[in-house]
């Protein structure tokens, strides 16, 4: 795949989204528009920088990511949340009894901003474009306190319809460990490159085709975007039932091993 990143620099919000579209970036029209619904100024930490196709930095040491690969990321996922919505509705018409959510679940790992987690929950929002089930969920959640902070602020005061119709649900939390209580979720996106993909986070995937993308990687020059795609229902952990795909090289801040207290 040949992206052609750090191109894409926009006037406005809509001028960049346009960009990303033109470019191949973007190529559906639901995640073209739930980007736009999002301004990137809002939450980036250089307000007059915020239309760069480039990551700029949110405080403590972190960055918000460059809007190339926040729309990579959504474009690999985006098939997933379709068919799976397709399934949720389909197995409630015909009176399934195997687990059926009724709505779709995502969770965004190491949320920092908080602006992919809006973007999300534009997604699936009430008013959301995919169809037929334009309703779903989205977990943020953040590692660094001022970050977890600084994220529920962002989405409260940008987007805080999403926050008030609990589309949105923003807490400290660890990627190593994920969010067990919340899970399956049918969608797992991680902001920040782990040295392994996290069991925890694949045994929290949907058993039925629910996908995590993920970077991987130690050191920043070598590092790999991977989509892991959970294809069975399993209660102990067996690689066989994930399928693994590297898709491209990528450079992200490092997945934090949080000290034990
Ligand atoms: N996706 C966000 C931020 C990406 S930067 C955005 O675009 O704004 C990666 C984020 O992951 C940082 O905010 C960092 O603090 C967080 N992070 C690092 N290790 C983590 C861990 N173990 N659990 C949760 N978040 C973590």
């Amino acid at each position: 795949m040949s992206l052609r990143p750090w191109t894409c620099h926009g006037k406005t919000n809509q001028d960049l989204v346009d960009n990303l579209f033109k470019a191949g970036i973007i190529k559906s029209q639901s995640v073209k528009e739930a980007f736009s619904r999002v301004d990137r100024k809002n939450y980036s930490g250089e307000p007059s920088n915020s239309y760069e196709d480039a990551p700029q930095p949110i405080g403590s040491g972190q960055t918000i990511s460059a809007p190339h690969m926040h729309a990579y990321a959504l474009e690999e996922i985006l098939p997933t949340l379709v068919s799976i919505s397709g399934t949720i509705e389909e197995k409630k018409r015909f009176g399934s009894t195997s687990y059926v959510g009724d709505e779709l679940k995502i969770l965004d790992v190491g949320c920092g901003s908080g602006y992919l987690t809006a973007v999300f929950g534009r997604l699936v929002d009430q008013r959301g474009p995919i169809k037929p089930l334009s309703k779903g969920r989205v977990w943020g959640i953040e590692v660094v306190d001022e970050l977890v902070h600084k994220s529920y602020q962002n989405v409260n005061t940008q987007d805080r319809d999403l926050m008030e119709n609990r589309t949105i649900s923003i807490s400290k939390g660890d990627g190593w460990t994920g969010l067990p209580g919340e899970g399956p979720f049918h969608a797992i996106h991680v902001g920040a490159a782990a040295s392994i993909i996290p069991t925890n986070l694949m045994m929290q995937l949907y058993p039925e085709g629910g996908l995590m993308v993920i970077p991987v990687g130690e050191n920043e020059s070598v590092q790999t975007l991977y989509s892991v795609e959970r294809r069975r229902e399993n209660d102990v952990f067996d690689k066989n039932d994930f399928k693994i795909k590297a898709l491209l090289g990528v450079r992200y801040v490092p997945l934090i091993r949080p000290q034990q207290p």
